[in-house]
C-alpha cells in the first residue's frame, strides 16, 4: 500500500471524526444487510449485492473495491478460510462458520467492520455449539480490546486486553498474521493494533485516534497461508477460526464505536463502558 510522502498524524481533529461518523454507520448497514441474508443455502456472491445497495444508498462506496484487483463489497470467510476471501458462488452449509467483513468510503473517509455467525447444522448440535462458542469468545476479545481503549493510556494496552480475556476463557490461538489498524482517509493506517502482548507502549491514547480493532481466533493452530488466487487467506491446518471487528473513535467525551449504530452501548454495558456521542 502506497505511503505518503510525510507522516500524516494518527490523531484526526474534532471535525475529522464527525466526517468518519457516516462511513461508519454505511459500513454497519452494510454488514446489517448480509445478516439479514445470511442462511443455509445463499451464496456469499448473493449477499455482495445487498451490502452494496447499503453503502451506495447513503451515498459511499464499497473501499475493499478500492483496493487494486478487488471487485468485490465483502470479503466472505467460510471455514478454514481466515481473511480477505473473495465471496464464491458456493452455497453456504449447515456447519458453516463464516466471517463477513465490509468497509464503506464516504467523502474521502473510511470505515472497517467484520462479525462472524455459525450456520446452524440440526444434525451436529455439539459441532454448532463450538463454532458458536469460538466466535463468541472472539466478539468479546474485540469488546474487551475495544473498553480497554476507554480507560487506556497507551495502545498497546488494548491487545494486552484481548489477550487477556482470551486466554481465561478459553485454549483458543490468537492469529499473529493480522492485526487491527488506524483508520481514517485510508482504510489501512498507522498505528498498528495488536490483538496480543507486544514490548512497547505503543502510541498514547487520547482525543482523535480512531482505530480498527479486530481479533481474529482460532481453535487450532494460528498460521496461515494465502491462497493461489493472490487473496484469499487459509488457516494451515484448515481449522475454524473467528473475526469480530469494528472501527472505534476516541474523542474529548468519550469513545464512540462508529460501525455500531448504538455506538457500542450494547457490547460495552456489560463492561461498565457508556460510550459517548462525538460532539
Ligand atoms: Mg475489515
Ligand atoms: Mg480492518
Amino acid at each position: 500500500m502506497a505511503r505518503n510522502m510525510f507522516r500524516r498524524s494518527i490523531y484526526k481533529t474534532p471535525a475529522q471524526l464527525r466526517l468518519m461518523r457516516e462511513p461508519g454507520l454505511a459500513t454497519a448497514a452494510a454488514l446489517e444487510a448480509t445478516k439479514g441474508a445470511l442462511r443455509a443455502g445463499i451464496t456469499p456472491l448473493e449477499l455482495d449485492a445487498p451490502a452494496e445497495a447499503a453503502i451506495r444508498d447513503r451515498g459511499g462506496r464499497p473501499n475493499f473495491m478500492m483496493e487494486p484487483g478487488y471487485r468485490h463489497t465483502i470479503c466472505a470467510n467460510v471455514n478454514a478460510h481466515v481473511v480477505h476471501a473473495i465471496p464464491t458462488d458456493q452455497p453456504l452449509r449447515p456447519g458453516d462458520i463464516v466471517a463477513i467483513d465490509a468497509g464503506a468510503e464516504i467523502g474521502g473517509w473510511h470505515g472497517d467492520s467484520a462479525y462472524t455467525v455459525v450456520v446452524p447444522d440440526p444434525a451436529d448440535p455439539k459441532k454448532t455449539a463450538a463454532l458458536q462458542e469460538l466466535s463468541r469468545v472472539t466478539e468479546q476479545a474485540m469488546w474487551h480490546g475495544i473498553a480497554q481503549l476507554a480507560r487506556a493510556s497507551h495502545l498497546n494496552e488494548v491487545g494486552d486486553a484481548i489477550a487477556k480475556y482470551v486466554h481465561s476463557e478459553s485454549n483458543y490461538g490468537i492469529l499473529e498474521d493480522y492485526i487491527g489498524h488506524g483508520i481514517g482517509r485510508s482504510m489501512h493506517e498507522d498505528p498498528p493494533v495488536f490483538n496480543y502482548p507486544v514490548r512497547g507502549k505503543g502510541p498514547e491514547v487520547r482525543p482523535g485516534l480512531v482505530v480498527a480493532i479486530e481479533p481474529i481466533i482460532a481453535a487450532g493452530g494460528i498460521d496461515t497461508f494465502t491462497e493461489d488466487d493472490g487473496w484469499t487467506v487459509t488457516m494451515e491446518d484448515g481449522g475454524a477460526s473467528a473475526q469480530w471487528e469494528h472501527t472505534v473513535a476516541v474523542h474529548e467525551n468519550g469513545i464512540w464505536v462508529l460501525t455500531a449504530s448504538d455506538g457500542g452501548a450494547s457490547g460495552l454495558a456489560p463492561l461498565g463502558i457508556t460510550p459517548t456521542p462525538i460532539p
